[in-house]
């Protein structure tokens, strides 16, 4: 599998480290409760379909990326830069 990073272009897999869900760029409000703060430590989908994860371009820029993908074709379908997504999200 080859991933696209958006600083350094396509690279191979083996140079990024696989953090899991994207979710937890979805932080809850400290005051948000605990059921809202179990839910984001402990649970997570496992869907077969579209997954948007988390992953370090370790072996290079060591930039965080979410890539979104689809688990049953294994297709990439986008590549963007964590902080980017974030900035979007607040
Ligand atoms: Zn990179």
């Amino acid at each position: 599998m080859r991933l696209k990073c958006p600083l350094c272009g396509e690279r191979d897999r083996r140079e990024f480290y696989y953090f899991g869900d994207a979710v937890v760029l979805a932080r809850p409000d400290p005051d948000a409760g605990i059921s809202a703060w179990d839910d984001y430590l402990h649970n997570r989908d496992n869907p077969a379909g579209v997954t948007r994860d988390l992953w370090q371009h370790e072996a290079g820029c060591a930039a965080w990326i979410v890539v979104t993908r689809d688990t049953v074709s294994h297709e990439v379908l986008d590549t963007a830069l964590a902080s980017d997504l974030k900035r979007a999200m607040s």
